[in-house]
């Protein structure tokens, strides 16, 4: 299985695991991800979302599930692919193997090292360490961030345990 098609899997059966407020909150965050990635969604949820708000809508309906999906593959594509086949393998109850590139455009986050942003300094928030990547250095202090990069890497993984963390995500050395 190829890991864009790991990913799709993987998002489609999570989004029947989540709550209705998970999926709001999910909606919420990619309501203009339509703009990024419009082959995805039908016709009639791409012009919803082009003309209303997310404060227009009162309750979650099945119609915003593409959107939902686009944001978990959004979430799932900061994955590695021996973790994307472990959990694949466990749903279909068969061993799956996963390949592709797994950085593919992503770029390796300056705090911990992770591949999780779209571009470099480009205030991207990383998905793991929630660093904001305003382009500051080591020992400069990020007022978006509250600390220096180094100040705040140690914290982070002194509460972290990296190696666990690279089981499941994308890792290279710094
Ligand atoms: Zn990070």
């Amino acid at each position: 299985m190829t890991r864009k098609e790991a990913i799709k899997f993987l998002s489609e059966y999570q989004i029947n695991a989540i709550s209705k407020s998970e999926k709001m909150n999910i909606l919420l965050d990619f309501w203009y991800s339509y703009e990024s990635d419009p082959e995805y969604l039908n016709k009639e949820l791409i012009s919803y979302l082009s003309t209303h708000d997310f404060d227009d809508i009162e309750f979650y309906s099945d119609f915003f599930d593409p959107v939902v999906i686009l944001g978990l593959k959004h979430k799932n594509s900061i994955l590695n692919n021996k973790f994307l086949a472990k959990n694949v393998s466990i749903i279909r109850s068969a061993e799956i193997k996963v390949v592709g590139d797994e950085i593919d455009q992503k770029v390796k986050c300056p705090c911990c090292y992770f591949y999780t942003l779209s571009s470099k300094s480009n205030y991207d928030v990383c998905a793991i360490c929630y660093w904001e990547d305003d382009g500051s250095h080591e020992e400069q202090y990020s007022v978006a961030n509250q600390n220096s990069l180094s100040a705040y890497r140690k914290n982070f993984f002194l509460k972290q345990d990296k190696t666990q963390l690279e089981e499941k995500y994308i890792f290279s050395k710094p």
